[in-house]
């Protein structure tokens, strides 16, 4: 139990909504959160795509205001942004026209001018930047900006240190060097830095960064667990300590995250899942036919898992779920347990020419309620002719919680690949692809057996 008076951060039964379109409608994306944030606690934020952890994060820099709950600063109820936090952005939020000298600057302009200089060197020298004082932003790479993002949260001397995904507009080597100088910084008792919130969704990252892992589970974004990390500093990736730790956050985010298969005991369906399943309908991960169709090849005859298939694949094991979804909502693998397995269908597909890939997925797409409604949609255009923007709007409206762009991609991407759609992209319309006009109308209704894989 944290001592009352190291507390900094306390969130009591947070929930916020944004508005959903143009319309009154509003998204509920974060449900009933409750969460302190003491000091020396180092909190990792884990959680699917959109489940509403950039949100949580800015909530607890002050930066949104929740729709309901409370938030407090030191014990007080906080009002607007919070005077103890500083926060390093994705992508960088450097102004261009501002030297490195004047981005770090930023936060610290009310110190008087020698303590603003001491600072800044300080900080400068700790991301080792120093050379670099009067360059601009375009002069630099992007783990050298992400450095500057750093450097202008540190100069303030933060109590915490919040980071929304601050590695992963960065390249592998560049993100790696970056942890590890996070880490050093952590483990250093010497540096004041020691209480941090962090949004990541890399597995291996939170291990390596927490004392305690927050896995937040989607629609709405709800805590499904909070996880301690009990190793020691500085944390070495390899170590087998560390490596179980991974391993175990992966079966326990498996278990949650991959669809359940009817029947099948071994998937643990928790009151999250049953939750999610009642507010929302099923849409199709944000993935392309490639993907999927890479993972099956690499998956081939041999049941896998789903760990070994990210390292595999040198992705996160976030990533790698979502293809895991979408192949199975395809009915192309299943995922008893932690293992992934091709089911006859996936078979029968990868040994097959291009061509029949194509239909196998057509009909596969055909079964899945959101391919219906897209096919709805043109089929009642007078010209069978849908805009873009239409499809947008009723995306909105049919699945709230999405994010309507990357899903309208997502869909385009596999309605092209499988010859079910065309899209003109002068005009910004879709209509269903000539010769297949008869086969989505013959496959209007959905079949009612689950045979190669539906959608609930
Ligand atoms: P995450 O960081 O887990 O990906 P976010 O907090 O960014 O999640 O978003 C959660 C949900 O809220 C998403 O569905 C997203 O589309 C929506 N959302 C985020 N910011 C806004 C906003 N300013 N207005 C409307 N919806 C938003």
């Amino acid at each position: 139990m944290a001592d009352p008076t190291s507390v900094l951060i306390e969130l009591r039964h947070v929930s916020h909504e944004y508005a959903a379109g143009s319309g009154q409608e509003r998204t509920l994306v974060l449900d009933d959160i409750n969460l302190t944030v003491s000091e020396n606690d180092v909190i990792a934020l884990l959680g699917p795509s959109g489940c509403g952890k950039s949100t949580l994060i800015r909530i607890m820099a002050g930066l949104v205001t929740p729709t309901r709950g409370e938030v407090f600063w030191r014990g007080e109820p906080l009002c607007g942004v919070s005077p103890g936090v500083a926060m390093v952005f994705q992508n960088f939020a450097l102004f261009p026209w501002l030297t490195v000298r004047q981005n770090v600057l930023l936060s610290v302009g009310h110190l008087p001018p020698e303590e603003q200089q001491a600072r800044l060197e300080k900080a400068l020298a700790t991301v080792g930047l120093g050379a670099y004082e009067h360059s601009h932003p375009r002069e630099l790479s992007g783990g050298m900006k992400q450095r500057v993002g750093i450097a202008r949260a540190l100069i303030a001397e933060p109590a915490v240190l919040c980071m929304d995904e601050p590695f992963s507009a960065l390249d592998v080597l560049t993100a790696e060097t970056l942890r590890n100088e996070i880490g050093r910084l952590i483990a250093d008792s010497n540096h004041p830095l020691r209480t941090m919130v962090m949004v990541t969704h890399s597995v291996v990252e939170a291990v390596f960064f927490a004392t305690r892992i927050v896995v937040l589970a989607a629609h709405p974004g709800c805590v499904e667990a909070v996880l301690p990390v009990a190793l020691p500093y500085p944390r070495d990736t390899e170590a087998p300590e560390f490596r179980a730790i991974v391993a175990n956050l992966h079966a326990r985010l498996t278990r949650s995250h991959l669809p359940d298969v009817a029947g099948d005991p071994s998937k643990v369906v928790t009151k999250v899942d049953e939750k999610r399943r009642h507010i929302a309908p099923v849409s199709l991960p944000y993935v392309t036919p490639g993907e999927v169709l890479g993972l099956l090849s690499l998956l081939g005859e041999n049941d896998r898992d789903v760990f070994e298939l990210a390292e595999r694949l040198g992705k996160e094991f976030v990533a790698v779920v979502s293809v895991l979804k979408a192949a199975e909502l395809l009915g192309l693998v299943e995922t008893p347990g932690q293992d992934v397995r091709m089911t006859a269908l996936g078979r029968v597909l990868t040994g097959a020419t291009t061509p029949d890939q194509r239909r196998l997925i057509r009909e596969q797409l055909l079964k899945l309620k959101i391919f219906e409604l897209l096919t709805r949609l043109i089929r009642v255009q007078e010209n069978q002719v849908l805009a873009e923007e239409d499809l947008l709007h009723e995306l909105q409206i049919a699945l709230p919680h999405e994010k309507p762009r990357p899903l309208f991609r997502t869909l385009l991407s596999w309605g092209r690949y499988a010859e079910l759609i065309s899209y003109d992209q002068r005009k910004r319309s879709i209509k269903l692809y000539e010769g297949r006009r008869r086969a989505a109308a013959i496959a209007a209704p959905v079949p009612s057996d689950n045979k190669g894989g539906a959608n609930p």
